[in-house]
């Protein structure tokens, strides 16, 4: 980039892939203040906008790539400036370019997985519905009360699997009719389009809205937060408006209407930690809260930073899948909060979430740990 021209194209080109609010920036750094990244090394989204607005964005630097789309800065942001859509703009252009730093590397393989077998592992897309076996799961049909679409973590990855069995056990035990696609399913794609791959996540979206019109689909169930943000606000981009619930939303509805009964004490002392696409990007904090003071002996205590100020797994804005160095981790971070609060479990709601505390948890100290799971694990528990 020589002249002035150029960086003016360059800025023009930001403001047309979404990034038109850095222009209300004021430069008041509160931004900055909130951000996780500062809490284990420098970053500054302030700096990141003020570059894009003069069309002076580094692509190739790994900042572009450092966001979790975790959302705080947005609600701090005196000027509307969306900081995480306008962020996901230079990833747009960097990803047309096809200019993809070391930290950013894995995004290509993932790209061509979810491509090729409609999940980020490149496992069979056959296998997609092994984990329902001998479970009495069948395909959904279009007389069924709910589709669950359990995402791509819970479909392959041995850990999650556990969470869709421990969901599909209590949805057998309600009584609900409900059935799964399986093969047919392909990634929801949230989390792709956040590394900027417009194009991929917009086939992605087109081919699973297909799939479920053509299946009679109208209310889907979901575990992941991720999941449930795309197909209730991204996905009616596409003029489609499905019936969306995530299972701490559908497990509070159940218990109060009385289908599902808790018959088993759980006594322990647990923490709830929000994922930020269920609480800070679509205010779901009540529910999972609930659902677990339902159950008698268990103990609920918070963290140093919940609800609104709750603390970034890391995994959002694709940095699941990309490496970051020890000593950098949110989750190490967050792991710490929960056991500061003498809590025996971290219980969570996000397949990312879960994900990254467990690989926190593999070097803690023995005397500094503390037991992971989904909230479907703990209810499972106690209906049985
Ligand atoms: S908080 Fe908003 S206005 Fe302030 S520096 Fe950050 S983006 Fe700019
Ligand atoms: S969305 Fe979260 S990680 Fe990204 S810049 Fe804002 S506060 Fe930092």
């Amino acid at each position: 980039m020589e002249n002035i021209t150029d960086y003016k194209e360059i800025a023009d080109i930001i403001k047309d892939k979404g990034g038109d609010n850095f222009k209300f920036c004021y430069q008041c750094g509160k931004c900055d203040v909130v951000c996780p990244w500062n809490e284990v090394r420098h970053f500054s989204m302030r700096k990141l906008v003020r570059e894009a607005t003069f069309g002076m964005s580094q692509i190739e630097a790994d900042d572009v790539w450092l966001c979790t789309t975790c959302g705080k800065c947005s609600k701090i942001c005196p000027r509307d400036v969306k900081q995480v859509e306008s962020g996901i703009a230079v990833r747009r252009m960097a990803t047309e370019y096809g200019v993809y730093p070391p930290t950013a590397n894995p995004i290509r393989s993932i790209r061509s997985n979810i491509s090729a077998e409609g999940n980020p592992f490149g496992e069979e897309r056959n296998k997609r519905a092994d984990w329902a076996k001998g479970l009495g799961v069948n395909e959904f049909t279009g007389n069924m009360e709910i589709l669950y679409y359990p995402g791509c973590y819970l479909s392959y990855d041995p850990r999650l699997k556990k969470v869709a069995i421990a969901t599909a056990n209590i949805l057998n035990k309600a009584g609900v009719k409900f059935g799964i696609l399986g093969p047919k399913e392909n990634c929801c794609g949230e989390s792709i389009r956040k590394t900027g791959d417009e194009e991929l996540f917009r086939h992605l979206a087109k081919e699973n809205i297909k799939t479920f019109v053509d299946h009679g689909v109208k209310k889907i169930l979901v575990s992941s937060p991720h999941c449930y943000h795309t197909f209730k606000n991204e996905y009616p981009e596409f003029m489609v408006h499905f019936e969306v619930v995530h299972i701490a939303q559908y497990l509070s509805e159940l218990i109060n209407k009385g289908r599902l009964e808790i018959s088993r004490e759980y006594g322990k002392r647990i923490t709830y930690h929000d994922p930020c696409y269920l609480g800070r990007h679509n205010g779901i904090y009540d529910e999972p809260r609930n659902v677990l003071q339902k159950v008698s002996g268990l103990e609920l205590v918070e963290m140093a930073d919940s609800k609104e100020d709750s603390f970034c797994c890391g995994g959002g804005g694709g940095r699941i899948w990309m490496d970051t160095p020890k000593g950098e981790r949110f989750s190490d971070l967050r792991l710490d909060q929960a056991v500061e609060t003498g809590a025996e479990v971290l219980v969570t709601s996000c397949p990312y979430c879960i994900a990254n505390f467990e690989d926190s948890m593999l070097s803690r100290k023995e005397s500094e740990t503390i037991e992971i799971k989904d909230i479907t694990e703990i209810i499972q528990e106690v209906i049985s």
